[in-house]
């Protein structure tokens, strides 16, 4: 009874030889979820050993093209492939125009539904469901409209305790945000800056390591992930070590690592 995700790109918006942008592959019990698709998602799937035909849905955080870059060549593939199944997004309502755009105009042939969400990036909704799982909406506080998402595992009749993951990228610190996801087991905030560069992170609209742990620590998370680096940053320990003074449970989320969280009984 896997609920693990693993770091498809942990890079902010520059390129760099070093990180890729944006996307996190989410295996609940064996069902694959895609949160971002930065630039390159679709190369790094298949070296996470994850087939991109086994995904069940796709969540987009906002309209930025180091989270939905590798989105259209990613549904060619899938289509190339011949999937058969359909593929589920959510995302920014904005979204639903460029899709529109290369399946009709651009001439996208899909071979598959392809089933849209738009997403109100002001509420905090459930915005997705299936038999053992949920998956709810959470604000952000970017530049433009942008949704984290917290996914959370049903009550199991077979009594283990519901585990949790939620998704906070881009944004700049919200305390509301930490309130809607209280509890959770493991949190992956982005942590563009270190917090030298606080004066950068507010003009950008993004988080510093400090406050991506300030917002662990209020939402009383069991562990915390940072990403969405700057390139300015060769050294994440420097990132690492300045969130655990805040919050110990602090790693970096290093692409190709998978982070599972066990299942524990009541
Ligand atoms: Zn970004
Ligand atoms: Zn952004």
């Amino acid at each position: 009874m896997r609920f693990e995700v693993t770091i498809l790109g942990n890079g902010s918006a520059s390129p760099s030889v070093t990180r890729h942008p944006s996307a996190h592959a989410l295996n609940v019990r064996e069902q694959f979820f895609l949160i971002d698709c930065g630039e390159g998602t679709q190369e790094r799937l298949l070296r996470a050993g994850v087939s991109p035909l086994k995904l069940n849905a796709v969540f987009i955080s906002h309209i930025h093209g180091d989270h939905i870059f590798g989105l259209i060549p990613l549904m060619a593939s899938l289509a190339m492939a011949g999937k058969q199944t359909p593929l589920q997004i959510s995302g920014p309502p904005a979204l639903e125009r460029l899709l529109d755009f290369f399946t009709r105009d651009f001439g996208l042939q899909l071979s598959f539904p392809l089933q849209f969400t738009p997403i109100d990036t002001t509420k905090h909704r459930l915005v997705h469901e299936n038999t053992s799982m949920e998956v709810w909406s959470v604000p952000l506080r970017h530049r433009v409209p942008a949704t984290g998402y917290l996914f959370r595992e049903k009550q199991d009749p077979v009594g283990t305790i519901p585990r949790s993951y939620a998704y906070l990228s881009d944004t700049m610190p919200s305390a509301k945000a930490a309130e809607l996801i209280q509890g959770v087991d493991l949190l992956y905030h982005e942590a563009t800056f270190a917090d030298t560069e606080r004066h950068l992170a507010r003009k950008t609209g993004h988080s510093t390591a400090t406050q991506a742990a300030k917002i662990a620590l209020k939402a009383g998370a069991g562990k915390l992930l940072l990403g969405h680096f700057s390139t300015r940053y060769k050294d994440l320990e420097l990132i690492q070590n300045e969130a655990r003074t805040i919050f110990p449970e602090t790693y970096i989320a290093t692409e190709g690592t998978t982070f599972g969280i066990p299942v524990v009984k009541k």
